[in-house]
């Protein structure tokens, strides 16, 4: 993993890693360990998406592990809000993370409370999947929600982020785009990196 880190060091802003437990989603990936001895190999801030029932248990170990930004999914936490100020209060920025399925409206209470919003644009549990239309309104409306409160909530995106579907969702609104396969799946990271950048960079000329 040092060595694929090493190949994005430079280019990327944030290194977004996927926790899964195998109930919340079928996969099971990294844990907290594995974040920790990522960390020693990596100046980027690390991103730590919480697939996983029950996150307000292993958030702790997720700040100790060095992760500096923590999403946990609407769709699994009942005490939302809890969980959020437990990162807060770790030092870190909270995010919540809602399903392709979850309209914008479920982040009424919570928004206030959080740094930024995960929009999933597909179904957690698995890379390469298609990116789901749909959700480039959803990204508009809760665009729409942090403007008429006054919030400095940013939204990230994760899921079938390339070269077309990044302007759509960078024109909707989110800040911090997440790509696996479409970087990962190059053999030239950086030149991958780098032409999602200039394809948005180029349809907001
Ligand atoms: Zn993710």
């Amino acid at each position: 993993m040092a060595e694929e880190i090493a190949t994005i060091e430079s280019g990327a802003d944030v290194l977004h890693l996927d926790v899964m437990d195998g109930h919340f989603v079928p996969n099971l990936t990294i844990g907290p360990a594995i974040v920790k001895a990522c960390r020693a190999h990596s100046k980027l801030v690390f991103d730590c998406h919480l697939m996983i029932a029950e996150p307000q248990r292993y958030i702790e170990s997720f700040l100790a592990a060095g992760a500096q930004m923590i999403s946990v999914h609407y769709e699994t936490e009942p005490h939302l809000q809890r969980a959020l100020q437990l990162i807060r209060d770790g030092g870190a920025k909270a995010g919540i993370a809602i399903n392709p399925a979850t309209p914008a409206e479920a982040l009424t209470t919570a928004i206030e409370f959080c740094d930024f919003v995960l929009v999933m644009s597909v179904n957690p549990g698995f890379g390469g999947q298609k990116f789901i239309e749909p959700v480039v309104p959803k990204i508009r409306h809760i665009s729409q929600m942090v403007r008429d409160r006054g919030l400095s909530v940013e939204i990230e995106v994760d899921g079938g982020i390339d070269e077309k579907t990044a302007p759509l969702v960078v024109s909707a609104g989110a800040r911090i785009l997440v790509a696996g396969s479409a970087v990962f799946g190059k053999a030239d990271r950086m030149a991958a990196m780098q032409s999602i950048r200039t394809a948005v960079a180029v349809s907001n000329a």
